[in-house]
């Protein structure tokens, strides 16, 4: 593990270190540091004004600095001479609390002072666009339903293949990538990590894709719902919990206690416990899974050109069947298929957390299993919540929330509903094209 940021360049020939942090809405800043200044900055940090950023902060605020953490360094794949590494933001010698990577490791170690070190592997769906955002960038992928679409696959072959060998080059364990089930939309699979890690490849791989694509004349996408009418791009949260971080873990401890009368779905009683924290937090969670105004175009949608959408629309949680909001697809994890492009990488990980910790703590009951179709059956459920309808549900929802709400931490969650509320009200204050075209002549 990288310890010496200089000592790396030298080593490895980086001229310039992109020294990045995320901020609350899923931006990603970063300064340009040239090799030579580095290891200052690795001792106090690189300087921002975060006012200019989404972290609820105003122009007299201290400079917030972010301190390199040099174990995630990644020398870029197509641009070696620069290496990319997440900062951690600090202001006057203390962490910045509503700052998404610092939320994120205060709950992971909230969760390793109970012997609980979670794993996760992320579905970074995205659709390769023409350069302007208005089309996809293939003219001849219109099939109906296009998912794992060879031909069409193969025409974007230089691009996935470009990536795929950079996550290879990197040692991520990549697996498996497919054309997804709407036209001009990808999936690319790699193996799941230690939480941190997991957020901090989810970011490089959005930068890293779009990267690739710009390089390519294409411009990538991993917005909830791109176009009207096809399948949206999720970031489905594939989770598990173990007794130790890293190479440490041996024992899964979701299936340790498996046996018995839970077996048969293959969580034991913790990992019913933390499943039952997201299955009660959901409605609130969704502020964070499902962050944008477009995300709950890809929930709640009507039927997709390809026959279904992929996505849920109630809290509900299921055997292997992929029209639930969570599957168990194995023994010993399950699948929250909530989760769109726009959750920042962080918090994903930080509200999946925060939710099965409160679950645990708890002893919280995920419900009844519904083995059906929930497209064509969902009426049969009953006392089973509809998933917010928009981001303003869901804030309030969040808002509501007590309980999440101080899992993520009080100024967190001040501040992140403060940023959003604002984002909902302009959103509101835009007058759109359907206002005039539905009520012009009322
Ligand atoms: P699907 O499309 O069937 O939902 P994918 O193969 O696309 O599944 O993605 C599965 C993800 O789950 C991968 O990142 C994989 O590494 C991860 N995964 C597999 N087993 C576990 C586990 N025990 N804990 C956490 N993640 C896991
Ligand atoms: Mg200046
Ligand atoms: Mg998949
Ligand atoms: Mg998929
Ligand atoms: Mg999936």
């Amino acid at each position: 593990m990288t310890t010496d940021l200089a000592a790396f360049a030298k080593e490895k020939g980086v001229k310039y270190f992109m020294i990045s942090f995320t901020d609350l809405f899923g931006g990603q800043r970063a300064k340009l540091v040239p090799a030579q200044a580095i290891a200052e900055m690795q001792e106090d940090g690189a300087g921002f004004a975060g006012f200019a950023t989404w972290l609820d902060m105003t122009p007299a605020h201290p400079d917030m600095l972010a301190v390199p953490d040099p174990s995630s360094v990644i020398q870029l794949p197509w641009k070696p001479e620069v290496a990319w590494v997440a900062g951690n933001c600090v202001m006057e010698g203390s962490d910045v609390a509503q700052a998404p990577r610092n939320v994120l490791r205060r709950l992971i170690d909230e969760a390793a002072n109970e012997g609980m070190h979670v794993k996760t592997g992320i579905e970074a769906e995205f659709f390769l666009l023409t350069p302007d955002g208005e089309q996809i960038s293939d003219p001849f992928d219109t099939a109906e339903k296009p998912c794992y679409d060879q031909q069409a696959v193969m025409r974007r072959y230089d691009v996935v293949r470009e990536i795929c060998d950079y996550m290879l080059e990197l040692g991520w364990g990549p697996y498996q990538n497919d054309h997804e089930d709407a036209n001009g939309q990808f999936e690319m699979n790699w193996e799941f990590d230690d939480v941190l890690r997991t957020a901090d490849k989810h970011s490089f791989f959005k930068f890293m894709t779009k990267s690739v694509a710009e390089k390519h004349g294409l411009r990538a996408t991993f917005m909830p719902k791109p176009v009207e009418g096809l399948t949206g791009n999720g970031c489905h949260a594939h989770i598990s919990v173990w007794d130790a971080p890293g190479d440490a873990a041996k024992t899964n401890v979701f299936a340790g206690d498996g046996d018995g009368p839970t077996g048969e779905v293959g969580l034991g009683e913790r990992g019913k416990h933390f499943l039952g924290g997201i299955m009660k937090h959901a409605s609130a969670l969704a502020a964070i899974t499902n962050p944008t105004v477009n995300s709950y175009k890809r929930i709640n949608a009507p039927r997709t050109m390809s026959g279904a959408t992929w996505a849920p629309n109630t809290v509900t949680w299921t055997g292997n069947n992929r029209t639930h909001m969570v599957r168990v697809p194995g023994p010993g994890r399950f699948e929250l298929r909530l989760p769109d492009g726009a959750t920042n990488p962080y918090l994903l990980q930080a509200v999946i957390i925060a939710a099965g910790l409160s679950g645990i703590r708890s002893e919280a009951d995920p419900g009844k299993r519904w083995d059906i179709d929930m497209y064509a059956e969902g009426h049969k459920v009953r006392g089973a919540p509809k998933l917010p309808l928009n981001m303003l549900d869901a804030l309030r929802e969040y808002d509501k929330d007590n309980d999440l709400k101080a899992m993520m931490g009080a100024e967190f969650s001040s501040a992140f509903l403060k940023m959003k509320h604002q984002e909902w009200n302009s959103f509101v204050s835009h007058f759109s094209r359907w206002e005039k075209e539905n009520t012009l002549d009322i």
